[in-house]
């Protein structure tokens, strides 16, 4: 797990990380050093690394938009249950139905079934996409050493 990183120059980058076993507690620390540097850590664990490493002066040429602008991806599950509703006792399989919204006044949507096997009879389940509004903020905190998201 990348703990830092840090740009040496402008041709080195520094990476610290923990090496875990599987119950999560550290093996070993390692450095690395590269010429060339990619975070895929994901959404909230890239600007982790980027938010830390810019508080402590390890990045120096990041500007203040990092951690802004951060949104969900506006997925929602939403169940209906009928009482006298006859729904199939054996769903399953990719969605064969949706509805798409996508003149809708207050922002595009799409509705599909979502056909889990698991669903007792007479229930549906649906999976809502919706477009949120990236109003999201993610801050680096240093009593935790990690981010906070407002
Ligand atoms: C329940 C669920 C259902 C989804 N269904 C769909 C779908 O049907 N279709 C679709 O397109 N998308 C779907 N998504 C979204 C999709 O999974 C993500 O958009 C995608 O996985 C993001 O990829 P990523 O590589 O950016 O991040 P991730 O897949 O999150 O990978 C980031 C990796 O970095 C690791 N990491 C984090 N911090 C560190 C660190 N400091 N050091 C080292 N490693 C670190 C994490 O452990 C993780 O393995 C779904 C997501 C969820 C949660």
């Amino acid at each position: 797990m990348v703990t830092e990183i840090e740009e040496l120059n402008q041709r080195r980058f520094k990476v610290v990380c923990n090496q875990i076993n599987e119950q999560g507690t550290v093996v070993i620390q390692k450095t690395f050093t590269c010429r060339y540097l990619f975070l895929a850590a994901g959404s909230i664990g890239t600007t982790e690394l980027l938010l830390r490493a810019k508080y402590k002066g390890k990045l120096r040429r990041l500007n203040d938009n990092v951690g802004m602008n951060w949104g969900t991806n506006g997925d929602s599950i939403g169940i209906v249950a009928t009482k006298s509703g006859q729904t199939n006792p054996t769903q399953g399989g990719p969605a064969v139905g949706g509805i798409e919204d996508f003149d809708n006044p207050i922002a595009p949507v799409v509705i599909e079934q979502i056909p889990f096997s698991s669903l007792p009879e007479g229930v549906y389940a649906t999976l809502g996409q919706g477009i949120t509004l990236p109003e999201g903020k993610l801050t680096y905190n240093p009593k935790t050493n990690s981010t906070d998201l407002f």
